[in-house]
């Protein structure tokens, strides 16, 4: 079906209800095996890479490689560049065909963070259809190589919310509101869910306009996940379940096969587990049957 953008896609979401799972792959066999199992669900999909994979592979082999999975897919997958702070390689890689760019310019102040998100903006709707997502807060923990400590993390205002939208022209939002990278140190971590219901009466109340993302999806309990859905999150980033599973489904494979050297069997063990794990996050986000 489809290489797609993921504004639309979003749009979608908020107004039924549901989240997409937007998954952070290092590799093509990963790539491959999320893709398999959003077909098998019939469920929309955004694929992301933060910058290291763009920096090893570079942006030409991940865009081929999206661009020829998508395609024969039968259901609408996006390219999204997850956390770039380097407007540059933004740049680069809506110029090499991914979908949809995050420009992190949320450790800056306020009119910095506008005036760097913008100049994104601009010139990926310049090119057309790639769409823009942007940071207000920051979220804590270590994503690729962006580190935030607990002490810098700073929740959205949502009183700035509208104005940091408006004026920085992007399409999709992610308003920090106490979720974190890495894997979570309690497990009832304090969430505000007042404060994403406030943020989303703000820029969708009257209707759907701007498609709200929760960072940080890893290690949230599903009735978690599906009340920060019914408050407005309709993106849900999911990055370090995917490398715990590949590494995690590496070990396992290698030490019950030490004297086996099958490549293929090794991939076939990582994919499989992958499958499993995006499967999990479909039925929780409610996107299952959403592709059509
Ligand atoms: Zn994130």
């Amino acid at each position: 079906m489809a290489v797609v953008s993921a504004k639309k896609m979003l749009l979608k979401a908020t107004e039924g209800k549901y989240a997409v799972g937007a998954f952070n792959v290092t590799n093509i066999v990963q790539m491959k095996a999320v893709i398999e199992a959003a077909q098998g669900k019939r469920a929309p999909l955004i694929l992301q890479t933060s910058v290291a994979p763009v920096r090893f592979l570079g942006v030409k082999v991940l865009v081929a490689a999206y661009r020829a999975l998508a395609e024969a897919a039968s259901v609408p997958i996006c390219l999204h560049l997850d956390h770039c702070t380097d407007v540059t390689l933004c740049k680069a890689a809506a110029d090499a065909g991914y979908t949809n760019i995050m420009i992190d310019a949320s450790k800056e102040e306020f009119e910095a963070n506008v005036r760097v998100t913008k100049a994104v903006t601009d010139y990926c709707h310049a090119l057309g259809d790639v769409t823009v997502e942007g940071e207000l807060g920051t979220v804590c923990g270590v994503e690729d190589q962006i580190k935030v400590t607990e002490d810098e993390a700073a929740l959205c205002d949502p009183g700035k919310a509208e104005e940091f939208v408006r004026r920085s022209g992007i399409d999709l939002f992610a308003p920090a509101i106490g979720t974190a990278h890495g894997v979570y140190k309690t497990k009832n971590p304090k969430l505000r869910f007042d404060l994403l219901q406030e943020v989303f009466k703000v820029l969708n109340g009257a209707e759907p306009t701007v498609p709200l993302v929760i960072h940080g999806g890893t290690g949230l309990q599903d009735d978690v996940v599906r009340r920060l859905v019914a408050c407005g999150g309709c993106k849900f980033n999911v990055s370090t379940e995917l490398k715990h599973t590949l590494i995690d489904a590496t070990y396992g494979y290698i030490s019950t096969h030490r004297d086996e050297y099958n490549p293929g069997r090794l991939d076939d063990a990582v994919s499989k587990a992958t499958i499993q794990m995006v499967e999990r996050w479909i039925d929780v986000l409610g996107c299952a049957g959403k592709a059509g």
